[in-house]
């Protein structure tokens, strides 16, 4: 169809010139500048916002990584609080971290910030690094921390490209090519580089974020007062609910959990997880994992924990939790928790295990399951 200027009949003049605007302008620059129009009237304010100091956008970057901005905003003042500088993160004993950080999950990020704390003030005498590259190589940060940083304490021109920039990005572009592949992470990364402000890099970073979580959200984008509308490919064809693409569905491993919670004269058994695995420096009660959920007592009873924990000593079985569960990004952990109680005669063989006082284990870090338990149930048994 051809438009003819001054055609009302189709169109009104206010729309033409938008159209024509549209049409006449590259879409990268349209989408750059009505992005950073929507990011001057709508940013959230959030305490991270404006700071330059890199070690402080770094916590927050971290705290952010998988997380909900309103689950981990806590996070980042009580981290922000206890250690003011790099420095005193660095000093902190890791048991002390690792609580702080309790309930947040994705344990080795805070592994890595201390890891990567002690680095800083060990081999770069407490200087955070102001590179691209420098940053990258701090332990847990992966190109996309890296570009955040950069951009936001640096002014560097580096785009950030996570799972909010995709989905805006596809949907804009009406991008096919799945986002988890070679070639979509490719494509996705060179556009979102040309796109990018140079000019205000730290801005444009946080805008294409804050658009991504809060207006094209995944599943309830509010497209009908969306600013890039008009040129909006997604919308137009319809494919919004489709995009973005992924290629593979994460299959979870169930795992089965069967925690001994044994009470002897105030005391309980913990266990610290140094293997590679989930929850790695985490605590839990001794653990009996088996390949199904068992309810059977004799079944405990012939485990080979079960023996070197209690033995022959006379013990009950005082309770047995309904199942718990957890997901992971992989794994769903189905965990159910055996309260034993000893005789007073009887000697415990605490072996490897740490025998706490029951009024000392909310001082330990437990995985979210185990905390959840601890809350829910009334332990009766020490
Ligand atoms: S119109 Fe809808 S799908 Fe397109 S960018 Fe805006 S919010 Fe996202």
């Amino acid at each position: 169809m051809r438009i003819e200027s001054g055609d009302s009949s189709i169109l009104s003049p206010l729309f033409y010139f938008i159209f024509l605007r549209i049409m006449q302008k590259p879409k990268h620059q349209y989408f750059r500048e009505q992005l950073m129009a929507w990011f001057a009237q709508s940013h959230r304010p959030l305490p991270w916002k404006g700071e330059k100091d890199p070690y402080i956008i770094w916590l927050s970057e971290i705290i952010l990584q998988q997380t909900r901005v309103e689950q981990g905003l806590p996070y980042f003042e009580r981290f922000r609080q206890r250690y003011p500088e790099v420095q005193q993160l660095a000093e902190a004993p890791q048991d002390e971290v690792m609580k702080l950080w309790e309930g947040l999950g994705y344990y080795s990020r805070a592994r890595n910030l201390h890891a990567a704390a002690q680095y800083i003030t060990g081999e770069l005498d407490g200087r955070f690094p102001d590179t691209y590259e420098g940053i990258l190589r701090l332990k847990g940060v992966g190109p996309y921390t890296a570009a955040a940083i950069a951009s936001f304490a640096f002014g560097l021109p580096y785009a950030v490209l996570d799972g909010n920039v995709f989905r805006v990005l596809s949907r804009f572009f009406g991008i096919h090519t799945p986002v988890d592949t070679t070639t979509g992470k490719k494509a996705f990364a060179q556009l979102a580089q040309e796109l990018l402000d140079t000019k205000q890099p730290g801005n444009y970073n946080q805008a294409i974020m804050d658009f991504g979580a809060t207006h094209c959200t995944p599943q309830s984008p509010a497209c009908s007062t969306c600013p890039l509308r008009s040129a909006c490919m997604a919308l137009g064809e319809g494919q919004v609910g489709k995009l973005p693409i992924k290629s593979k569905k994460i299959k979870k491993r169930q795992r089965f959990f069967h925690y001994l919670v044994i009470g002897h004269q105030g005391k309980a058994l913990l266990n610290k997880r140094t293997e590679k695995d989930i929850w790695q420096n985490l605590y839990e009660f001794p653990l009996l994992e088996l390949p199904h959920l068992s309810r059977d007592e004799g079944e405990i009873r012939e485990s080979q924990l079960w023996k070197q924990l209690v033995g022959a000593e006379e013990a009950v079985v005082s309770h047995i939790s309904p199942p718990y569960q957890q997901l992971l990004t992989h794994q769903k952990i189905v965990a159910s928790f055996w309260e034993v109680s000893l005789s007073p005669q009887a000697a415990l063989n605490s072996g490897p295990f740490l025998a706490v006082d029951r009024k000392n284990l909310s001082t330990f870090a437990f995985p979210k399951i185990i905390s959840q338990y601890l809350n829910q149930e009334q332990l009766t048994l020490f």
